[in-house]
Parts: structure tokens; C-alpha cells; sequence
């Protein structure tokens, strides 16, 4: 099993096992037992659905401290369009670029103007008909996490570009070069994040071996001083190179309509991205080139990280938008291939081989099958496992007992009184 690094983390003390979140988890990677739970690293696609359940508040996401940019000879921020959505009454991004810089940084680069370069590229690969449709957008880790796991059979349908982060990071990078004469190594590139798996992604891409990213800050952790420094701005500097395609990532929908064509879909909330990829698999979903998927819901202005009601800040984001220009970012003699993946997305079949020999493996999926359907059905959860079939593995794994089953339990004490009446 391989090493696996989540920006979701449980803290033990303060889960009471109330199992509010194993059944909320996409990817059946909670089990509750000893009145704790506990993360299968293998399985969490850090989406943040149990942060937002957990009534005793034991789930949480690291990120990155400001003071870390201190590592670095200098420093570029790079803040996602879903920070423009943060801040009440702001008309012009400018002053959350400079107070940026206010707070530390020497130098901002906008990832919505990345976002235009993107959307750019894949109108152009569509056109030139280099990928198999429908497409499915990539920039949501979570989702592509969710396609390796859940859904392998729709790996090729995965745009193979890099995401906005990724693609900005790049630039700014060669940029800062450029402007410092400094080593790459000396320079630090931060994303403003709204979520943890885009703070996972840096650490595991999914899509390259290593990230061009030096670390993510949440947007909540550097909200309070960057609204303090934004009400004390002495002069405003002149920054944003964003238009209106590039701001409009922060919210669902804005990646698809960048499309600029009518055959898109746009789904946000991870029970509906999992029902779009099911009609997807299932073939029921015809007649769409482009699909974008965000697995929280509003788009990337509902992740955990933020401090905003996400359809505030989707209002906001539209109201930021009428003022822009369409786009303000191209291509131009950029090379596409740059912006490329280089390494292909396949499936994780280990995460569920029952055993490494083939005979004993399908030993155990035999007795699996069997333990399960011996199982009530209820899939209540009361044994620490989702689902009474993820009990059954997890039997077969070694890893709890048929006993831990409460119904399974109830009928083994009633048949020892039944045994035990008959024989008084
Ligand atoms: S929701 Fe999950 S993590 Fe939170 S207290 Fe309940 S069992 Fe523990
Ligand atoms: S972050 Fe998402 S995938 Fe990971 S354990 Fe929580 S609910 Fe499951």
C-alpha cells in the first residue's frame, strides 16, 4: 500500500463515534469502531463532506501557516477566484491583490487568468477533436480522485490539461525568474485555497510527479489579516488581468459556459456529481461534449476552507463579473503540450485487490459474497462499516468480526437462550 498524505485529518479526542459521517462519505473511507473513527488513507478523495457533518467538529484540514512563506527568498501568491467572492461590497479585485501583497507576499498572480488559458486550450483540443467526449473537466481533484476510484471505466474522458493552479504556478514561477534573476528553488509560490484537496493535490498529484506548487494557505486562515490590511490600503495598485471567463471558475457552472458552446452540463454537491458519472457509465447521458463537476456545492466557493455562505459568494462573483471584460488571457505562441498531463490517470486497482495471489483473492470475494448475503441488508451502519457489504470486506479482511454486527449478535444471544431454555 502506498504512502498517502490528506489534508483531511480526524482529531480523535473530540470524535464520540456518533457515525454521522460514515454515511456521508462517497468512498465508503470511514469506519467507526472503538467509539472513534478513523480515515482509510487509500480511499478519502478529501472531499470535505465529513468536515462539514461532524456535529463535535473532530474532522478538519491542514494547510499550509503564512509564516511559511518566510522559507523563500520570494514570494508569489497565487489566490483562487473564489477568494474575489469573499468580501462584502468589493467591486475591484485589485484590493485583495495588493492587500496580498500587504500581507507578505512580492508578488500576485491571479489563477483565473490560468483559468482563461485552460478553458482556452480545451475549446482548441475539442476543435482539433483530440479528445473522447463527453469530456470531463479535470480541475476538481476530488472529482478525478472520484473517477480513479469509483468510476475507472471514465478515466479517458478526463480532460488531460492541468488545472488552473498548476498552470499559473508555472508562470508566475517563470515570471519571478525572470523579474529577480533568483533560483527557482528560492522562490515560493502559494495558492490561496478553498479547499483540502487541492491542498492534497500538491503534495499527490494526481497527474504529474511532482507539483509546481510550494504550498496552500486556506482562505480562512489568511482572511482575518488580509480584510485588516484591505481596510488599510494607502494606495491601490493596478494588478488584476483577469476578465469575466477566468473570475467565473470560482463558481459552478463558469468553467462550462467558458466552453462558449451550448452541449455542456455543470453539476456541483457530491451526491450530484456521483448521479451525473453514474448516467455517464450507465450510457444515460447523451449529446454533451463538455461536463464540468464540482464536488461542493456552488462550485469552488462552497469548499470547507472558505469563511463566506457559498451562494453569497456565488452572488458576488456574478456581480464582480459585469464590470470585466470577457478574457483578458490567450494562448498565443504558448505551447499547448506545456499545459498537458504527463502521466496518465488509471485506476487504483490495489486499493480494493483482496490479495495479491489471484486464487486466495477470489477465495475471499467468495466468502465475501457469502458473508454478505448472510447480512441483513439494512446497511444501517451500526457496525462501523457504510454498508453491510463493506462489513463483508472488512470480515474477510481480517479487520472486524461477524459479531460487530448488531443484528447478527441479537440473533446469536437469542439462539443461546433458546439452547439454554430447552435445556432447563
Ligand atoms: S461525525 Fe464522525 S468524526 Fe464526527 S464525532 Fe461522529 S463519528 Fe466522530
Ligand atoms: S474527506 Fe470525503 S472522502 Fe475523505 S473521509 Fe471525509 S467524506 Fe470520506
Amino acid at each position: 500500500m502506498g504512502n498517502y498524505f490528506h489534508s483531511v485529518e480526524l482529531n480523535a479526542d473530540m470524535c464520540c463515534g456518533c457515525t454521522n459521517c460514515l454515511k456521508r462519505c462517497p468512498t465508503e473511507a470511514i469506519r467507526v469502531h472503538g467509539g472513534k473513527a478513523k480515515i482509510l488513507a487509500d480511499r478519502c478523495i478529501d472531499c470535505g463532506e465529513c468536515i462539514r457533518i461532524c456535529p463535535h467538529h473532530a474532522k478538519s484540514a491542514v494547510s499550509n501557516k503564512i509564516e511559511e512563506i518566510e522559507k523563500f527568498r520570494y514570494t508569489v501568491a497565487i489566490p483562487a477566484p473564489a477568494l474575489f467572492g469573499q468580501f462584502n461590497g468589493l467591486d475591484n479585485i485589485d484590493y485583495v491583490l495588493t492587500g496580498l501583497k500587504k500581507i507578505g507576499f512580492d508578488h500576485v498572480f491571479e489563477v483565473s487568468r490560468a483559468a482563461e488559458l485552460v478553458s482556452e486550450a480545451t475549446r482548441r483540443l475539442i476543435k482539433e477533436n483530440r479528445l473522447k467526449k463527453p469530456i470531463i473537466s479535470s480541475a476538481c481533484p476530488s472529482v478525478v480522485k472520484l473517477i480513479k476510484i469509483r468510476f475507472p471505466d471514465l478515466c479517458d474522458n478526463v480532460l488531460p490539461l492541468l488545472a488552473p493552479i498548476e498552470v499559473a504556478a508555472k508562470i508566475a514561477r517563470r515570471e519571478a525568474i525572470e523579474r529577480t534573476g533568483l533560483d527557482a528553488k528560492d522562490i515560493g509560490v502559494f495558492f490561496i485555497t478553498p479547499c483540502p484537496a487541492k491542498v492534497t493535490e500538491i503534495h499527490s498529484p494526481n497527474y504529474a510527479e511532482k507539483s509546481e506548487v510550494d504550498g496552500a494557505i486556506a482562505i480562512s486562515k489568511i482572511y482575518p489579516d488580509l480584510a485588516h490590511a484591505m481596510d488599510h490600503l494607502e494606495e491601490v495598485e493596478s494588478i488584476a488581468q483577469s476578465g469575466l471567463l477566468g473570475i467565473g471558475w470560482a463558481t459552478s457552472g463558469g468553467e462550462a459556459a467558458a466552453m462558449l458552446g451550448d452541449k455542456y452540463l455543470a453539476a456541483d454537491g457530491i451526491e450530484n456529481v456521483i448521479r451525473v458519472l453514474e448516467g455517464l457509465e450507465d450510457e444515460h447521458i447523451r449529446g454533451v461534449d463538455f461536463i464540468e463537476l464540482n464536488a461542493c456545492s456552488g462550485g469552488c466557493v462552497g469548499g470547507v476552507l472558505t469563511v463566506e455562505n457559498p451562494y453569497v459568494a456565488q452572488a458576488r462573483i456574478h456581480n464582480l463579473r459585469k464590470y470585466l471584460p470577457v478574457s483578458l488571457n490567450h494562448i498565443g505562441d504558448r505551447s499547448l503540450e506545456d499545459m498537458m498531463w504527463t502521466e496518465e490517470l488509471t485506476f487504483d486497482a490495489d486499493i480494493f485487490r483482496l490479495d495479491e495471489d489471484i486464487i486466495k483473492a477470489m477465495e475471499m470475494m467468495n466468502r465475501m459474497e457469502a458473508i454478505c448475503a448472510g447480512l441483513p441488508g439494512l446497511d444501517c451502519g451500526s457496525c462501523g462499516a457504510p454498508t453491510c457489504r463493506a462489513m463483508a470486506e472488512d470480515i474477510v479482511r481480517g479487520k472486524t468480526k461477524e459479531t460487530d454486527c448488531i443484528h447478527k449478535l441479537k440473533a446469536k444471544i437469542q439462539n443461546v437462550y433458546d439452547q439454554l431454555k430447552n435445556t432447563i
